[in-house]
């Protein structure tokens, strides 16, 4: 008898997982999203490491359009004032078909909708409840239909509604004490930085990310602000008082249109009251965005369910929990590291921080052990 495996949420790790159950035919997928589309207009960019374009290979993404994906060959870092500290070689952890990644977001959602068929999605789809009959599990959706599963992926992202009806109690995620502001700019002439490289700028309090998406000149630009939380921000006062006081020579940056989000994390992962239940991707857990790896994760998590699916042992969630559990932990004090050494204020820390990157983008052992364990798994 096929599996019945529902996966709730259809952003990059509910699509990924499904995309990798299809591939057998003991499980019969279906992915429920509560919206009544896919939102494939949003072009900000994602960055992939290795580790996850390892795994989307498997599912076909080495065939995809090489004009709507770049391969940056180096990370640069740059202090407040432009001066560039260092660069990071990025083509050291590549291999072959497996190489650091930029793209647009949409054109990543849109490859993995591709691969699956209209029959393996159900839009406007929200959960109401979800009950335990004789082992397995059943679902009722908020327009009273209903589905009676084996197994349930929830992946419905850092708030997780689903997560709070199956525990019976409320969850929510914490804010970070920053906002994200992006935009999509254009690389123009007078582009301060390499326009075919990922750039990383730092000020006291926040920095700037700029990396290529595709081959058509386009650049994402994300921006991390230390912030009070506070309902109408006033997006260009932000950039003016925490950029711009501090190097005014970067206007041209921030003219196209921009938008902000509070970043938002969650507390730590828990394992679900039903065995046949699984978290993934920012419903897991949701990290702070300075290591560029919650998608990654999201794509490495639904890679491991998958194995361990089609493995068939009888202590799936305690196997996928401990290995993801490892895995957030080693991967969470690297952001948070970053994060705070990314805003430092004081010159000499400024100095010393600066002093430092210069010597570990150059050492093997650090490089390995800090992003090789990370960017070189699968
Ligand atoms: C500023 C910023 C930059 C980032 N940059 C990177 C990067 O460069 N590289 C990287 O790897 N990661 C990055 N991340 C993290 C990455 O974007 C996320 O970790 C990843 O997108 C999480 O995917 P997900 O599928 O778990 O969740 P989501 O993308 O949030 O998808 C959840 C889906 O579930 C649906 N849904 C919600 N509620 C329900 C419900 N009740 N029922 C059914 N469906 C529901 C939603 O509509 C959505 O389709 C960044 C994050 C931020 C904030």
């Amino acid at each position: 008898m096929k599996k019945k495996i529902a996966i709730i949420g259809s952003g990059i790790a509910g699509l990924t997982a499904a995309n990798l159950l299809k591939t057998n035919s003991n499980f019969e997928v279906m992915v429920y999203e509560k919206e009544s589309t896919l939102s494939l207009e949003e072009g900000y960019g994602i960055q992939l490491a290795p580790n996850s374009i390892s795994i989307l290979n498997k599912i076909g993404f080495r065939n995809i359009d090489n004009n709507n994906i770049y391969n940056p060959s180096k990370l640069n870092f740059y202090s407040a004032e432009n001066n560039k500290i260092c660069d990071l070689n990025l083509n050291r952890f590549d291999f072959e078909t497996v190489k650091y990644t930029t793209l647009k977001r949409s054109t990543l959602i849109e490859f993995l909708k591709n691969k699956l068929f209209e029959n393996h999605m159900k839009f406007g789809k929200e959960v109401k409840k979800i009950s335990r009959i004789k082992g397995k599990l059943l679902i009722n959706f908020i327009d009273n239909t209903n589905d009676l599963v084996d197994f349930i992926i929830v992946s419905d992202g850092v708030f997780s509604k689903t997560k709070s009806i199956i525990e019976n109690k409320i969850i929510k995620p914490r804010y970070s004490g920053s906002i994200a502001i992006r935009a999509v700019i254009k690389a123009s002439e007078d582009f301060n930085y390499e326009s075919q490289n990922i750039s990383l700028v730092m000020f006291p309090n926040s920095h700037i990310v700029i990396y290529p998406i595709n081959k058509k000149n386009d650049l994402n630009l994300v921006c991390i602000v230390r912030q009070k939380l506070v309902k109408n921000i006033d997006i260009q006062s932000v950039i003016k008082k925490e950029i711009l006081n501090k190097n005014n020579n970067l206007e041209s940056l921030f003219q196209s249109s921009l938008n902000s989000w509070p970043i938002y994390v969650t507390n730590k992962p828990t394992k679900s009251i039903y065995e046949n239940v699984f978290y993934l991707g920012d419903a897991f857990y949701t990290f702070i965005p300075t290591m560029a790896q919650g998608a990654g994760q999201s794509i490495e998590g639904a890679n491991e369910l998958f194995n361990l699916l089609c493995e068939g042992s009888e202590k799936i969630q305690s196997l996928y929990f401990e290995k993801r559990l490892k895995r957030t932990k080693l991967i969470n004090t690297r952001s948070k590291l970053n994060y705070f050494s990314f805003h430092l204020s004081s010159p000499f820390m400024i100095r010393t921080r600066n002093f430092m990157l210069k010597k570990i983008t150059k050492s093997e052992k650090f490089l390995n052990s800090y992003l090789g364990n990370i960017y070189q798994k699968n």
